[in-house]
């Protein structure tokens, strides 16, 4: 084993390939670019050319070949220098829980990637310079946010469902909340495809790292409702708003109902040039949009508390 090291030290050394902890902080970065998951290394993936365009390496440092001699079982593995430094920087980033292997990822997503973790997003947000504050409302995937994603999404539906939280000792759970939060966040706008369930607009901020759309909470959490996706909406900014206050609620068929105030509304309210948002609204006659499966649909429960309690009649 020391003795492939070596061979492989001196490689690295005579193709004057990156040194690994450049080779981390790039990987890092790569990660946060693509949403905190790439796939395994291998030849064609655009992760692999990317960060050897950004190192600018040449043909010679591409193409280059490592041979493992395995000589209990008399064979010889090849391996493109490349992938293997790429390698060797991923699982250093993984012994440090900066990220998980693709053979942990893949258990929780079915793919074989290399995921942030939380640590591995804060590493990130330090090298980008970015405010930890972003962190929040990054839709950047980490390991155990996307543990409780896949909780959220594969939870059964309960028939008689509780969109209430029990009253909870606070201090404990203050990480984990955070967690939840970032996951509903998450399982919410991945479900509606990143569109206002209402008007359907989709867009995202000029660096790519945010979406206008916002997980909304159809039982507020200040009346203690559940960070469910069952207690979930995705709405844009304006529509987030009329929702919380009461201007619109939603049927038990999916429909709009637009408060009857919309008609004492003063003629300059609620307009964009033409168009007039909440009158859109009220003639609009279909259901909002919701997701492919019906198990993660908003729940009845949740959207008649709502109806009755926040709905502005
Ligand atoms: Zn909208």
């Amino acid at each position: 084993m020391v003795k492939a090291m070596s061979y492989e030290g001196k490689i690295f050394e005579e193709l004057k390939m990156p040194a690994r902890k450049e080779l981390e902080e790039a990987l890092i970065k790569a990660l946060f670019r693509y949403s905190g998951v790439i796939k395994e290394f291998g030849s064609g993936e655009d992760i692999v050319d990317e960060i050897a365009d950004n190192f600018g390496l040449n043909e010679k440092q591409r193409t280059a070949y490592l041979e493992t001699i395995y000589r209990k079982e008399n064979r010889v593995k090849k391996s493109l220098v490349w992938h293997r430094l790429l390698f060797r920087a991923a699982d250093s980033l993984a012994k440090n829980k900066l990220v998980s292997r693709p053979t942990q990822t893949i258990k929780l997503t079915n793919k074989r990637e290399w995921m942030l973790t939380e640590s591995g997003i804060d590493k990130a947000l330090e090298l980008l310079n970015i405010p930890n504050a972003r962190k929040d409302i990054l839709p950047t995937r980490s390991f155990e946010v996307q543990k409780i994603v896949k909780n959220l999404n594969e939870a059964s539906r309960p028939e008689n469902y509780n969109p209430f939280q029990k009253n909870k000792k606070v201090s404990k759970v203050i990480k984990q909340t955070t967690l939840r939060t970032r996951a509903f966040r998450q399982a919410v706008i991945d479900a509606y495809d990143y569109r206002c369930s209402i008007c359907g607009i989709k867009i995202n901020s000029p660096d790519s790292l945010s979406w206008e759309v916002e997980a909304a909470h159809i039982v507020p959490h200040s009346f203690m409702g559940k960070d469910d996706i069952w207690n979930g909406l995705a709405l844009c900014h304006l529509h987030h708003w009329a929702f919380d206050v009461g201007w619109f609620t939603l049927l038990d068929n999916f429909k709009v109902q637009v408060s009857s105030e919309v008609h004492s509304l003063q003629p300059n309210f609620g307009r964009m040039g033409d168009y007039e948002f909440l009158k859109a609204l009220a003639i609009k006659n279909s259901r909002i949009l919701l997701p492919s499966r019906v198990e993660i649909y908003p729940h009845h429960n949740a959207i008649q508390w709502h109806r009755q309690n926040i709905f502005y009649h």
